[in-house]
């Protein structure tokens, strides 16, 4: 048992098992993006561990830039607007994947993803280290997803509690 803050967090992924995986969607990332020279784009904070990772065991010609989501109230009826903060790449006619810690309700990315596919990419997937199935309430799918988990909370990895635990090596969830 780890604590972060005020809770208690068990072991859940360990280490190898998460470098194991991560390896495997490289492969596969490899082998579909062969001769495309894909842009990854790593959604900061979260997914700067997973990034870090997986973009090591690309062996194809590959590029990777960072980003911040900053999100506001739209005046559409949509709602909340998902822009992205350093976003310096010129992404037309690029292959994009964006690079994400964990999709949970999918809010964040199904906003964001509009705002991608409006500078033009040549394609866009998304990767992301873990996804919440029972959670999910918008229409966002990972096209390359490391591990499924339930509808509890984790950290490590990357993934935080209030700021603390990103630096945890394996994932953990709350023990209740
Ligand atoms: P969504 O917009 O998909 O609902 O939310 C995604 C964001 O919520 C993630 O990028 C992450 O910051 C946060 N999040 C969702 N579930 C968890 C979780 O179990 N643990 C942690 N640490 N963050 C989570
Ligand atoms: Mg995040």
């Amino acid at each position: 048992m780890v604590q972060v803050h005020d809770k208690k967090f068990r072991p859940f992924i360990s280490r190898e098992a998460i470098q194991k995986r991560v390896a495997e969607l490289g492969r596969q990332i490899d082998h579909d993006y062969e001769g495309l020279r894909p842009l990854f784009i790593a959604v900061l904070n979260g997914s700067f561990v997973f990034a870090s990772d997986l973009f090591r065991c690309i062996t194809i010609e590959a590029e990777i830039s960072f980003i911040k989501l900053a999100s506001y109230k739209g005046t559409t009826s949509t709602g909340n607007v998902v822009t992205a903060i350093g976003m310096e790449e010129n992404l037309h006619q690029r292959h994009v994947i964006l690079l994400e810690d964990i999709i949970d309700t999918g809010k964040t990315l199904s906003a964001f993803v509009p705002e991608l596919l409006s500078r033009q990419p040549a394609s866009l997937r998304i990767a992301s280290f873990l996804t919440k199935p029972e959670a999910l309430k918008y229409d966002i799918k990972a096209d390359y997803a490391g591990f499924e988990v339930p509808n509890k909370f984790v950290v490590g990895y990357g993934l935080d509690y209030d700021g603390l635990g990103r630096n945890l090596p394996e994932l953990y969830e709350l023990a209740e």
